[in-house]
């Protein structure tokens, strides 16, 4: 729904047109005239109407969006919370799970150790970098096609399904065997690549941009959805601000604010947001205090070595304690 406030001076030629243009789109307008003002309330679908466009017409003094513009995410079309089925295990709704494992793979050794710890401590989906999105192209940029296969050697193993983070759409073919695609903060908006995943029925995982709002994660949450694919889960990763004590600002009130507005489930990465390993238990805590229905959470066996982002890595016996810490908070969540 739209309200668009015309100027006093429009003339009812101009008010007949701009209707008959608006209910060409598929539109009701309800026209209500005041002493000086006209207001034209706009029924129906308004996602495909430009605001700009129409605020840019001579006789349109304002124009306002009442509804949002997203809509397969939208929880008033969808009020249930979205279950996602990932081989059989849940996410969302009354499902929660950690998912946890390196930031990147390394080698088969390292990537099923970690497996086997992860998994025994209560994470029960791996995540492990093979394509690494970094800052500087002389950093390490992880294993590609071969780290998925580790990846999935890990799985074969444990039994847990794994999570990677997908950076151009021609690598889809690599990912044909994982189970959650994950869509890093830098490629939140790379639409096209969005689209590529809205044609799979795969669960993906898609983390907020560095400086985008939440109204932005959702328009490319529906970019996924509108292709027809359901499976999307959210995730909160932290946003840059002015602090730099953190390496960013985990924006906690993201996690009941996306569950207002939209069914999906939503995930929240204290290693990412804090960069600090120390600082991972107590926000991943406080994530699941706020109603996340998941944590991601890197975890190193060996962090001072790791060859990507060590700092901010538990290790397999900080990550069980934290996993013990996580299952007590939600139980008071879910009370
Ligand atoms: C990651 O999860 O490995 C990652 C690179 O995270 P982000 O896209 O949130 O920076
Ligand atoms: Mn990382």
């Amino acid at each position: 729904m739209m309200v668009a406030v015309l100027k006093p001076n429009a003339t009812k030629e101009q008010i007949e047109n701009l209707t008959e243009w608006l209910k060409g789109r598929g539109l009701s307008v309800h026209i209500s005239k005041g002493e000086f003002y006209t207001i034209l309330g706009l029924i129906g679908d308004t996602s495909q109407i430009d605001t700009e466009l129409i605020e840019g017409l001579e006789m349109v003094e304002s124009v306002k969006r009442i509804s949002e513009p997203f809509k397969s995410a939208n929880r008033k079309f969808h009020p249930e919370d979205s279950v996602i089925d990932v081989g059989g295990i849940k996410i969302g709704g009354p499902h929660f799970q950690m998912i946890a494992g390196p930031c990147s793979v390394e080698s088969p050794e390292q990537i099923l150790a970690i497996a086997k710890d992860v998994c025994a401590f209560g994470a029960s989906i791996l995540r492990g970098g093979a394509f690494k999105p970094r800052t500087s192209p002389y950093d390490f940029q992880g294993l590609r096609a071969d780290g998925i296969e580790m990846m999935l050697e890990a799985k074969r193993q444990t039994g847990m399904p794994i999570i990677t983070e997908i950076m151009n759409a021609d690598h889809l073919p690599m990912f044909e065997k994982v189970d959650i695609i994950q869509v890093g903060a830098r490629n939140m908006q790379n639409f096209e690549l969005l689209k590529e995943l809205g044609m799979l029925k795969k669960p993906v995982l898609l983390k907020r941009g560095l400086a985008n709002t939440l109204q932005e994660l959702l328009m490319s949450a529906e970019y996924i959805m509108a292709g027809g694919n359901q499976n999307v889960i959210l995730c909160e990763r932290g946003i840059r601000t002015f602090e730099t004590y953190t390496r960013n600002t985990l924006d906690l009130s993201a996690v009941p604010m996306l569950r207002d507005l939209s069914h999906l489930p939503v995930v929240v990465d204290p290693s990412h947001a804090s960069g600090i390993a120390r600082l991972v238990e107590p926000m991943a805590m406080a994530a699941v205090a706020a109603g996340a229905h998941g944590v991601m959470i890197e975890v190193h066996n060996d962090p001072v070595n790791a060859l990507c982002d060590g700092a901010q890595s538990l290790t397999p016996e900080q990550f069980s304690k934290t996993a013990g810490k996580i299952r007590k908070i939600r139980e008071v969540v879910t009370a």
